[in-house]
């Protein structure tokens, strides 16, 4: 593979701190000849269709395992199945420090093609955009991780701790446990680090300038039950009293209208104070009388109505997804059930939880059925160590005026597996302005502005630079 022109070198920059003389080697990149590259990695990644299922993510793999070892990088693969590889390459540190796994999926959702004005895996360039499945999740993340590789390579700068790059398969949807959940039962020692870095995060686009910066570090656990309500079967045309359909439905309606406790953690703490920093005065009233016991009713009333994404940061949340009942208009059947989508806080426990949504129940006629879990219960990250200040100081060395906000997602992901194996894991992307909203992740339609890609990649070498580079 054609080496482009590394445009790299090493600064020596004398620093004295607590009167000891450090010196710390800053290689120094020049970012506009890096576009090329970064642009036709980038594009060569989109053009490769991981859609999943099927997902054939060996296919990425075998483009990125080309590109790192063309640089002299070596690679491992680890497959579960052989269509849905997994690539690990590792830049070895002096071990004075713990490792820093960056990883990315190499999956993409499917598409609905009629949907799309541009083919979705031809990487198109249209309007200073570009156009593709996975342009947002999760090649952006991606390509930054290769970029960084190529580039720590080429400066050969000394590192304190190994870099570990991980291109993983079937973040999706891992039925069959080929990604994530087989490099950690499988082959940990092969990516086991302090810190990791991936997706969850990103920066909002005011215009040209970016305003907040989301750092990814708690999610939700999802905890998800079947509300199963029993009776007797009977004759449509005699009513019963132990109809369970009617039991089932007053069950759903008592948890729809419960309000499970509100918590803070550390996480969110900080987010609603710095949140409320960044908006109109009516909205940050809102957001600090959350902290006030006689302002808070209001502001979540407010919330559940105006803002449900930030309600459910504040509890563990009950949504009723599904229904099954019934056999015909004239059976009364002996079993009536619900999916729950419940997705717990991470510190919930989440057996007492059940117990709480039985009281609420107050039904002997329904049970509460856990579902197999699908992620581990994992803790926060912790917003005290070196990874989570150097994101920030990154944050605001990049963009002065952006205000950082930590944040727990709603959802789940494969830092779930990671932060249960006690890797402090943190969520980071691409800025995107508000319209971008409707090309985003899993959206009919994904895009990404191609100068924040570029800006990603900085990003990116920055943080893993300042954490990892030797002191
Ligand atoms: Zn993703």
């Amino acid at each position: 593979m054609a080496r482009t022109g590394t445009a790299l070198s090493i600064s020596f920059v004398l620093m004295a701190v607590c009167g000891l003389a450090v010196i710390a080697q800053t290689p120094t990149v020049d970012w506009q000849r890096q576009r090329a590259e970064t642009l036709k990695h980038y594009r060569a990644l989109l053009q490769i269709d991981t859609s999943n299922p099927p997902g054939n993510e060996t296919r990425a793999v075998e483009y990125l395992r080309n590109v790192l070892e063309a640089e002299g990088i070596p690679t491992q693969t680890f497959a579960l199945d052989p269509k849905r590889a997994n690539l690990v390459a590792r830049l070895k540190g002096n071990g004075s420090k713990r490792p820093l796994l960056i990883l990315a999926h190499t999956d993409v959702v499917g598409v609905q093609r009629e949907k799309w004005p541009v083919d979705p895996f031809g990487a198109v360039l249209k309007d200073g955009y570009i156009w593709g499945r996975g342009s947002r999740d999760d090649k952006p993340n991606l390509v930054a991780n290769l970029m960084v590789m190529l580039l720590l390579k080429r400066s050969g700068v000394a590192l304190d701790r190994d870099v570990i790059f991980l291109a993983e398969s079937g973040e999706e949807a891992d039925v069959t446990g080929v990604g994530i959940n087989f490099m950690v039962a499988q082959h940990f020692a092969d990516i086991d680090a302090e810190f990791s870095i991936t997706e969850g995060g990103g920066g909002r686009l005011d215009g040209e300038r970016v305003s907040t910066i989301n750092v990814g570090t708690a999610e939700k656990v999802p905890a998800r039950v079947r509300l199963v309500a029993t009776g007797q079967s009977g004759h449509g045309s005699v009513p019963r009293l132990d109809n369970p359909l009617i039991h089932l439905s007053a069950a759903i309606e008592k948890l729809g209208r419960w309000e499970p406790p509100m918590r803070f953690n550390a996480t969110t703490k900080l987010y609603f104070e710095r949140l409320a920093a960044t908006v109109p005065p009516e909205t940050a009233a809102i957001y600090k009388g959350l902290d006030d016991p006689q302002r808070a009713p209001a502001s979540l009333r407010y919330l559940a109505e105006k803002d449900p994404q930030r309600y459910s940061m504040l509890r563990t949340s009950i949504v009723p997804t599904m229904l099954k009942a019934g056999v015909g208009p004239n059976v009364i059947p002996s079993e009536a059930e619900a999916t729950l989508d419940i997705r717990a806080l991470p510190d919930e426990d989440i057996k007492t939880f059940y117990d709480e949504m039985n009281r609420v129940i107050g039904d002997p006629a329904v049970k509460i059925v856990p579902l197999p879990p699908t992620r581990p219960p994992s803790p926060a990250s912790r917003l005290d160590t070196e990874m989570y200040r150097t994101l920030e100081q990154v944050s605001k060395g990049m963009y002065p005026t952006a205000t950082v906000l930590p944040t727990m997602s709603t959802g789940s992901s494969d830092m779930a597996q990671l932060r249960a194996k006690g890797i402090q894991s943190y969520g980071i992307g691409p800025a995107v302005s508000v319209e971008d909203e409707n090309y985003g992740a899993h959206s009919d339609v994904e895009r990404l502005l191609e100068s924040s890609l570029y800006r990603f990649v900085e990003f990116t070498w920055n943080v893993v630079n300042a954490a990892s580079a030797h002191r």
